[in-house]
This record gives structure tokens, sequence and C-alpha cells, in this order.
């Protein structure tokens, strides 16, 4: 081991959130930087889930309201902890669906265009599903995304809200961007969408779980998640919605409508007349699958011990080491200000970069690429080590072949 090494292993020391390695299943013999993809699965995910596969086997239909937490309301469990990952009231959040359903969902009730009020703004690069959802969106209600869609690079978004506000009726950037790991300044947006009268509304795919968010304090009209990124909860999981509680009365909102999110005395009446529950439990449709839902509660558990504010110190420190370690070595997009950034670096490679992902696989360090030039690197702070983002370095300087790491200090 070299002093370098040496250093990370004391970081690693010092780390009052180290433990929580453990209770991950960390893939074998590899160096994981993807949780910004696919979170790793929590070591107590299979009790959760086999809890419910017992209570299915033993009480069949009848475990909706006999189970050991019952499914009826199972979807209640998840939500207190996931309202304090971002930063709402629980009669704010709902875990439901999966993300690019609620997307629309929530534009079915908050993109009202009626000219000359038709446009949505996203950010310049959005994720291609909600370039998709947008698009299909402004098509539906009769308008061009020609002229209809603003697409605004992140430091401009406010600017083009202040210019051109009175034309758009949805402002809708991500929070973090998923290809450069910008953390747009939500709060800020926020306020000038609605000085100029437009409902805000955010993707936070790759926000939850990863940088603080305070949606409540905020006020954006909606916001959309996954659970399937930061917050670790299995491939395809859940997708977490928020409606400010300014929303929350029934009726106000024109919406689509479920049986999940009628008022329960009254739900297994099944009368013809919709009355939705208050707050944004009444935007369900579906009973929720609650295998899936019990991968959610396992790793809300965990993030509900770790808290968010510790999570965000000990990531600002591994992204900030990862950065001091590549610095003047490669090109990184992502913002220098702590601030506006969350757990992911994203350099951008020369000619052949895709290769040098495919040779980092080989040498059991998964990262990945996102076209056309980007590599994209997330410590994650729940089970990445600054170890991991030592030897990382390494690797990947080497290949680089820009010589040996500097001497770092210990911070
Ligand atoms: C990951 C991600 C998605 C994926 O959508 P699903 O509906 O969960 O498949 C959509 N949008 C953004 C911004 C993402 O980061």
């Amino acid at each position: 081991m070299n002093a370098q090494e040496m250093i990370a292993q004391e970081m690693d020391a010092q780390d009052e959130l180290g433990g929580f390695r453990e209770r991950f299943h960390l893939p074998k013999d590899v160096i994981y930087l993807c949780g910004h993809s696919l979170g790793l699965q929590p070591t107590s995910v299979r009790t959760y889930v086999e809890q419910e596969l017992e209570d299915w086997e033993k009480l069949g239909v009848e475990g909706h309201f006999h189970a050991r937490n019952p499914w009826m309301p199972y979807h209640r469990l998840a939500t207190g902890k996931m309202a304090h990952v971002v930063g709402a009231l629980p009669s704010e959040v709902v875990v439901m669906n999966s993300l690019t359903v609620n997307l629309h969902l929530m534009m079915v009730s908050f993109y009202r265009p009626i000219a000359p009020r038709s446009k949505i703004l996203i950010e310049k690069g959005a994720f291609p599903s909600d370039q998709y959802a947008v698009r299909s969106q402004i098509l539906y209600h009769g308008f061009d995304p020609k002229t209809s869609l603003m697409e605004v690079s992140g430091a401009e978004i406010v600017n083009a809200i202040e210019s051109e506000g009175d034309s758009i009726a949805l402002v809708l950037p991500g929070g973090v961007n998923y290809s450069t790991g910008e953390f747009y300044h939500l709060e800020a947006i926020t306020r000038a969408g609605h000085d100029k009268g437009c409902v805000v509304g955010f993707d936070l795919a790759h926000a939850a779980g990863n940088v603080p968010l305070k949606l409540h304090d905020w006020g954006p009209d909606f916001a959309v998640w996954c659970t399937y990124k930061y917050l670790n909860s299995g491939p395809g999981s859940l997708g977490g919605c928020f409606v400010h509680e300014r929303h929350a009365r029934p009726g106000q909102i024109p919406r689509f409508a479920g049986w999940w999110g009628h008022e329960e005395e009254s739900r297994f009446r099944m009368e013809p007349d919709f009355h939705p529950m208050p707050g944004a439990e009444g935007w369900q449709l579906s009973n929720p699958s609650i295998l899936s839902l019990a991968a959610v509660r396992a790793s809300l558990d965990l993030f509900e011990e770790a808290r968010m504010d510790r999570l965000r110190a000990k990531s600002e420190a591994l992204t900030g080491y990862l950065e001091t370690l590549l610095h003047g070595r490669v090109d990184i997009v992502t913002p220098r200000d702590p601030a506006r950034r969350g757990a992911q670096l994203s350099i951008r490679m020369p000619a052949g970069g895709r290769s040098i992902c495919d040779r980092l696989a080989e040498k059991g360090v998964i990262c990945d690429w996102r076209e056309p030039d980007i590599l994209r690197v997330a410590p994650v702070p729940l089970y990445n080590s600054f170890r991991d983002v030592f030897q990382f370095a390494q690797r990947f300087c080497a290949m680089l072949e820009v010589g040996s790491l500097r001497p770092v200090p210990l911070t």
C-alpha cells in the first residue's frame, strides 16, 4: 500500500458512516461507482421481501387486512421516511407507479396549456424519457413542440423564465442533470416560475437520496423521482411523487383517477363516483406492488438511520476527494462548486473514451458511459469508501497514461 492509499484508508477510519457499507451487498471483486444508475441492494431487503412472501403464502387475499403489515395501507409505511428524504410533509408524498408514469400523471393535472401560455421549459440535455414525455403531452394538447418546448441550459433557466415566463405553462427541469451532474438552483427556479404565474415541477430522479431537498419550503407544485438510483430499492422499483400541500384539497385539480386514490372508508363500496383522498395519495391509481414496496421500506430505513445531512456531508467529502485526485488530468464537466452538484462527476473523454470505460469494467471498476463522450462516476456515501475512490482514480489515471497521482492533503 502506498502513502496515498494510506491517506484514503485514514479518511475511511474517521468516517462515522463507514459501517453502512456492510449493510449492502457489494458485487464481488469490483469497485462499484454506479449508484447513480442502479443503487446496490441493502442486505435487509431480503428479510422485508420474505416477510411479504410468507404472509402471501399463509394468508392469500386476507393479507390485505391481516398481514403483519396489512397491504391495504402498506404504501403509507414508506411515506414519512420518503418525506424526510425530499424535505416534504408526509401528506405531500406518495410512493406509487414508476417515474415516467408519474411524470405523465402530474402533467395531466398540472400542464394545462391555454394559448398564449402553452410552453413547457425543460433543461437542455434532459433525460430522453422526459423529452419524449413532454413532447407527447404538448402534442396531445394540440400544440407543436417546435414552438411550445423550450430547452434551456441550467445557468439560463431563471433568465429564460424572467424574459419569456408569460408564455410558459410549466417549468419542468430535472433536479440533477443525468449527464452533467449539475444540481440546479431549484429554490430560485421555483420562485422565478411562480412570480411569472407558471406551474413548477421537478424530475428528481438523480436528486432524491443524493442532494438536500426542501420541497415543501421551496414550494414547487409537484415533483417525481425513482427509487432505484440513489434510493437503492431495486431494478424497476416504484416511483416517488410530491404534490404540494396547497393542492391537497380534493376537487381542486383535474386528474386521472383510479380506485387506489379513492377515500379508504368508502373505497370498497365500489360506487361509481370518485372521491379522492386528500394530498398526494389521492393521485394513486392502482394497488401497488407490495414486494417492491418492501424493498423501498428496507432502503428508507437505512436513510432514516444515516440521515440526509450526514450523508450529504460525506458525499461532499467523497466527491471532493475524487475531484482532487482527477483535477488537471481530465476534463470534468460537473460544476466545481459542491453546492451545485451531487455525488456524480462527469468526465468528458477524448476520442476512444468508450473503450476506457469498457477496460475499466474488465479491471473491476463499474462506472458508466453516456453518449457522446461522457464517463459518469458516482461515489455513493452510503456504501462507497475513500479507498474505492482512490482505487478508481489510480486505475483510471494509469489507463489515461497521465502519470501517478499527486499527494493530497488529509482533510
Ligand atoms: C432514470 C431516469 C428516468 C427513467 O424513467 P423510468 O420511468 O423510471 O424508467 C427518467 N427520467 C430521468 C431524469 C431519469 O434520470
